[in-house]
């Protein structure tokens, strides 16, 4: 026997038993983004390594050790997506969707980061995201906020995530404030782990993201950011709490919530839940005002989220939320004999036709009765469908209920379409 070939460590395979809980939640976002106004858009998944280097920044985890890079044949460096934003934003550009205009944006699919795989983080995982352009005020960062809330709604979610907010301001009052934080962190060092020696200067915001316990009562200690917003950020910071509030929306304020990306500006937030241990965020998100700028557009503000499927289908996993999610069959057709055999094909042609939605399998590889029930009985059919020679010979089909003690009933082939859109 030749030597297997495994799938590349934190790169999972999504089952058959699987895949209905992944279209249920898809068919929940689609319904959702759709009931707001959104429309989809498609980018590919592997670009140019700069448009990442340049939006995420290059002092981020990102960055500095999760991508997915490599040389195509011409020598060009190229990426495959750790996220979605950088590409809906050349996307964006790209086709002139941006510059003076109001676009409400979605997509779904595949991003690449080489992290350790572990419960809720892998190489390959998958993001739902929202980015809305050409609005600047607090009115939208509210409603992309709302999409997330009702679509926890939607999924019977809400008791089970929280929203934490916070405001990362302007760029001029966060420059004003990395100073002081600076210098907070310099008189600390010794406590400064690694990773945040690394960051004092590069990027000491990220320090204040450090999950190390070792560093938690010194940075509680900290400057805080939103206690050196502008104006103008208070301002919009104190209009979304205002509207969060009218709809309804709880929400805790986390002064050191900062986010792994440097595109952020003004509005941060999470949705995160307490049942996925370490891995708790599901939802992440923010304006990015500058981000269109910088890779070489007209300015434009912007907002979105990014929300991680995967730990959104273990949360529903690991609740009593899903509803039955079934890929049985519907019906089970069984020829019996050459003749039958030749016919069941328009028959089960004509079902399908008659019947869109419903899931008609036809036996192939004859056998006997009997083996035949067992392949219909495992096809999960409520009913069976007999084709034998001399039903054909009649015109008719038997209809035998797999699953419930009704008598089984005898039926024309001209009307069985009908008689079966009644069960
Ligand atoms: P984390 O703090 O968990 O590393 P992040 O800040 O790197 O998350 P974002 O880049 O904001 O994550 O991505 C948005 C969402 O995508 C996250 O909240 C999470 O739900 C999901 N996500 C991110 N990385 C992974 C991964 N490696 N595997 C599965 N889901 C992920
Ligand atoms: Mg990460």
């Amino acid at each position: 026997m030749s030597k297997e070939i495994q799938a590349i460590r934190g790169m999972n395979d999504c089952l058959p038993q699987d895949t209905p809980v992944w279209q249920y939640v898809e068919q929940m976002i689609r319904q959702t983004v759709n009931s707001y106004g959104y429309d989809e858009i498609r980018f590919p998944i592997v670009e140019m390594t700069e448009l990442f280097k340049r939006s995420i920044g290059e002092v981020t985890d990102i960055v500095e050790k999760e991508m997915y890079t490599f040389a195509d044949r011409n020598g060009d460096s190229l990426t495959l997506r750790p996220e979605g934003t950088a590409c809906c934003v050349r996307a964006g550009i790209q086709n002139g969707l941006l510059y003076n205009q109001e676009q409400r944006l979605w997509y779904m699919g595949p991003m690449f980061r080489h992290e350790r795989p572990q419960k809720g983080r892998y190489r390959q995982f998958h993001q739902f995201g929202l980015e809305v352009f050409g609005m600047q005020g607090p009115d939208i960062d509210a409603e992309v906020i709302l999409v997330s809330a009702r679509l926890w709604q939607q999924l019977g979610l809400t008791p089970y995530v929280r929203l934490e907010l916070n405001s990362l301001g302007s760029n001029e009052a966060r420059a004003a404030y990395r100073d002081k934080l600076v210098a907070y962190l310099e008189q600390h060092k010794e406590l400064l782990d690694e990773d945040s020696q690394r960051r004092l200067y590069s990027n000491p915001l990220r320090v204040l993201d450090s999950k190390n316990p070792a560093m938690a009562d010194m940075l509680a200690g900290a400057p805080q950011l939103l206690d050196h917003l502008d104006e103008d950020s208070k301002l919009h910071f104190a209009g979304l709490q205002a509207r969060l509030q009218a709809a309804g929306i709880e929400f805790t304020i986390n002064p050191r919530l900062v986010r792994g990306l440097d595109y952020y500006n003004k509005t941060v937030f999470e949705w995160v839940t307490t049942n996925l241990g370490s891995q708790g965020t599901v939802c992440a998100g923010g304006r990015y005002d500058g981000l269109v700028e910088q890779l070489g557009g007209k300015a434009t503000p912007a907002v979105g989220f990014g929300l991680g499927l995967e730990r959104l289908v273990l949360l529903l996993q690991s609740l009593p939320l899903l509803p039955q999610i079934s890929n049985a069959a519907d019906f089970y057709l069984m020829p019996l004999g050459d003749a039958a055999e030749l016919a069941a094909v328009s028959v089960a042609e004509q079902l399908r036709l008659a019947l869109p939605g419903k899931r008609v399998m036809l036996h192939c590889g004859g056998g006997n009765l009997k083996k035949q029930l067992k392949r219909a009985d495992k096809s999960g059919a409520a009913i069976g469908l007999l084709l034998g020679d001399s039903e054909l010979a009649a015109g008719q089909v038997t209809v035998k209920w797999l699953r419930a003690d009704q008598p089984q009933q005898t039926v024309l082939i001209a009307d069985l379409a009908a008689v079966l859109a009644q069960v």
